[in-house]
């Protein structure tokens, strides 16, 4: 039953992290009626992203899962958005490859000379000045790097000046299903779409989904002298992150109790800053994030198989930067045209479980 103060759109979004924000923005440059909830006082795995995008992964230096496909077409989005926001959020960062062990070396070296795009060799005293290189130097070339929280923030004065944005968190107690598609207070809509991270695994319709959250911590450190057109990889990273300030991280953690920084992590990484660093640094902050990973690797997106106005995007782990702007394009062209879905990444895969969780 509508009273007279409902709204009435198409799509209505939860969340406004890194998914969020590519789903609502391909939702509006279609022209389509949506709005988007976002309670900022949930933690975002966004916010604490390192924001890069590497084609190539592991120890042996294989490429990601469909880069071709989602490279090309994650980066012409984050310039178009760069456009339509007019802010700088997008830079080519090849990754300089300073190797920790011979291992590490030879196995850079193997994968140079075999089925190679992506990698080049670096001349190690360029980086001396900054660097002790041991093992020597090498690159990977095609990597981006992104500044992801201006990204979200100015799309979300976007959202905001274009009364797309509801400051709220979102409560399945005031969600109601019917035969049109969702009412979740006064708003009426087709279909709700979850973009909420972490929290699809308290969502009574997805939470069979296989999740598996993953920890990851980094320190924000500032290193006066160091270029910032690069992201610097040993044992870990080091990320442009503002100015002279550097994003050092990160680790995965499995099995977690809280989602607060330890001393343990600390103590790690001002070990390996003090084995690879020549410049002398200073460490400002100490952030974490909880990311939205899965035991198959793989995201979760569609339409759940029993309740067609209930639609997910989540499940994107390590590689949110490149696999959320493609596939919540996808999403989109699914609802709006009724086209297929990578078959990886389709959450009917999981029909079975899905299905059996609404019987009972
Ligand atoms: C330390 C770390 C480093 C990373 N580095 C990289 C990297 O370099 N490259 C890369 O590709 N990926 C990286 N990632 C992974 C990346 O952060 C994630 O894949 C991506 O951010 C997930 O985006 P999301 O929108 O699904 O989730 P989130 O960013 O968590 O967004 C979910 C949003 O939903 C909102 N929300 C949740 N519940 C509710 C509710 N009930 N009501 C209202 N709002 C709600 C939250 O406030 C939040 O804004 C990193 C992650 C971590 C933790």
């Amino acid at each position: 039953m509508q009273n007279s103060n409902s709204v009435t759109v198409k799509y209505l979004i939860v969340g406004q992290g890194l998914v969020g924000t590519w789903m609502s923005y391909h939702l509006d440059k279609a022209g389509i009626p949506y709005k988007i909830i976002n309670d900022p006082n949930i933690q975002s795995a966004t916010s604490v992203a390192s924001g890069v995008i590497n084609p190539v992964t592991g120890r042996r230096i294989v490429q990601t899962w469909m880069i071709d496909t989602i490279l090309p077409y994650a980066v012409a989005q984050y310039k178009d958005i760069a456009t339509t926001l007019n802010i700088d959020i997008i830079r080519t960062a090849p990754i300089i490859l300073i190797h920790p062990s011979d291992q590490m070396k030879e196995s850079f070296e193997y994968r140079l000379n075999h089925e190679n795009i992506y990698l080049f060799k670096q001349d190690s005293t360029k980086w001396e000045p900054y660097f002790k290189t041991p093992f020597d130097t090498g690159a990977i070339d095609d990597c981006y790097w992104m500044d992801l929280n201006t990204m979200t923030q100015y799309w979300k004065e976007y959202l905001q000046q274009n009364n797309h944005f509801i400051n709220d968190r979102f409560n399945f107690n005031d969600l109601q299903l019917n035969d049109s598609g969702v009412e979740w207070k006064n708003i009426q809509a087709e279909t709700i779409i979850f973009c909420d991270g972490l929290n699809s695994m308290h969502n009574p319709y997805f939470n069979a989904l296989p999740f598996a959250p993953n920890k990851g911590q980094a320190l924000i450190v500032k290193i006066p002298g160091l270029p910032n057109e690069h992201v610097y990889k040993n044992n870990v990273s080091i990320v442009p992150w503002a100015d002279e300030l550097f994003w050092v991280g990160s680790n995965y953690e499995w099995t977690f109790s809280d989602n607060k920084p330890t001393e343990d992590f600390k103590a790690k990484m001002i070990e390996s800053l003090n084995q690879l660093l020549t410049l002398p640094y200073e460490i400002v902050d100490h952030i974490v994030g909880i990311r939205p990973a899965n035991t198959q690797r793989r995201p979760f997106v569609g339409t759940h198989p029993s309740y067609p106005q209930l639609a997910i995007c989540n499940g994107m782990g390590t590689k949110g930067c490149s696999l959320a702007p493609y596939f919540t394009k996808q999403l989109l062209e699914h609802l709006e045209y009724g086209k297929g879905i990578e078959p990886e990444a389709d959450v009917k895969r999981f029909a079975s479980i899905l299905k059996e969780i609404n019987k009972n």
